[in-house]
């Protein structure tokens, strides 16, 4: 059975121990991080930057507490992801959230290059065959996967499983496109955008949104440029008509981002990986949506575990017993106290990732929960 460290967001004593970042220190001690990173060895510290309206991301001030403790062993931390939108304006997005080298103490960088292609095809699966993972995950001998939890319009729920899932790989690959990126887990077939004329009011958001300038509008007729589309569906995300529709499958996409996981991290050794979930500033969207809305679950804490299953189930375990939030949109939607929020949210039954994480072999849903006080 697998050990899953907590500590609440709550706050007892004043004191700086019992913050949430004096708290976060001392779950790196419980876990021991020198029994998984060496001495001058490189660690990937794999987090989401957010947009540039999504400030609801795991704060800078939490990735500095990981980046120091790294250092303490003597391993040399650096903070990545996979590149969402053009990859400057992603680097300057990070900057806008606060997580530059000045704030945290390492290094910014982006794992797949500036242009999202540089990454090498792991063997997937069943349902994905092999997936662009980003050079930078392949090569680093060590990460810590440092994850905001939130809901998540498909998946139903976000945590490390999609953290490693979509952010570990690329948008495209330079062979296959889009089919050996996250598209192949957004979409099914040739996933090509359908749009409704009739419920289409041209307010433009689509093109707004996307990041590769994919969609145009002439004459009143909606174009877009299929060869470069990443399939990443942001676009039908935003369109408030719902007159734009990105082919998918819920079951697929839950069952692929598990197999996505998994093939990120067969790139590493065993016992190279350490998860920390964020329960905090729980939203209702992915932290890749253009705005962030208020959360609709009360701060939990945080999680730290050596098992993505674990800390997945344990993850979810604690958030089922949490009320919804007033004046959020799950107060908006009549969700009551003893309801699943997250499920209740987005009808998905986003258990199906934690189940398949399992059965692929990445970790136990058994776990032990150990909260320090
Ligand atoms: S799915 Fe939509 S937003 Fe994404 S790249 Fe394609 S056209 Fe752009
Ligand atoms: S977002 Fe929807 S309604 Fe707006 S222009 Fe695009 S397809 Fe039309």
């Amino acid at each position: 059975m697998s050990l899953v460290y907590f500590a609440s967001a709550r706050v007892s004593k004043w004191k700086f121990e019992d913050s949430m970042p004096g708290k976060l220190d001392r779950l790196l001690d419980e876990i021991n991080l020198s029994r998984f990173f060496e001495k001058n060895e490189w660690v990937a510290i794999k987090t989401h930057f957010g947009s540039e309206g999504a400030h609801r991301v795991v704060r800078p001030i939490f990735l500095r507490r990981i980046v120091e403790k790294i250092k303490s062993i003597g391993a040399k931390p650096f903070i990545t992801d996979t590149v969402r939108i053009k990859g400057l304006d992603y680097l300057e997005v990070a900057n806008q959230n606060g997580i530059n080298h000045l704030s945290v103490g390492a290094p910014v960088v982006l794992a797949d290059g500036l242009y999202g292609n540089d990454n090498i095809l792991v063997k997937a699966g069943d349902i994905l065959g092999e997936i662009a993972v980003a050079t930078l995950i392949y090569d680093v001998p060590a990460m810590v996967v440092c994850s905001h939890v939130k809901g998540h319009i498909n998946a139903g729920y976000g945590g490390a499983i999609k953290n490693l899932a979509m952010g570990a790989v690329s948008g495209t690959h330079r062979h296959c496109g889009w089919k050996c990126g996250r598209g192949a887990m957004h979409t099914i077939g040739e996933g090509k955008l359908i749009w409704d004329e009739e419920k289409c009011t041209f307010c433009y958001q689509c093109s707004e949104i996307c990041p590769l300038d994919c969609i145009e509008f002439k004459d009143n007729r909606f174009n877009y440029d299929d060869d470069k589309c990443w399939r990443c569906g942001r676009c039908a995300r935003v369109c408030p008509e719902g007159g734009l529709t990105l082919p998918g499958d819920d079951i697929l996409f839950m069952k692929s981002l598990a197999e996505a996981a998994k093939a990120v991290l067969s790139t590493f050794k065993k016992s190279k990986v350490v998860y920390i979930n964020f329960l905090t500033e729980i939203q209702p969207e992915c932290d890749c949506m253009p705005a962030a809305d208020v959360p609709v679950i009360q701060d939990k804490g945080i999680l730290i575990s050596d098992d993505i299953v674990a800390i997945e189930q344990a993850t979810i375990d604690l958030l089922l017993k949490e009320p919804p939030l007033p004046s959020s949109l799950a107060a908006d939607q009549k969700i009551q106290q003893g309801d699943d929020v997250l499920f209740s949210l987005h009808k998905r039954p986003y258990i199906i990732q934690i189940e398949e994480a399992e059965r692929l072999g990445l970790g136990k849903r058994q776990y032990k929960l150990r909260e320090i006080k």
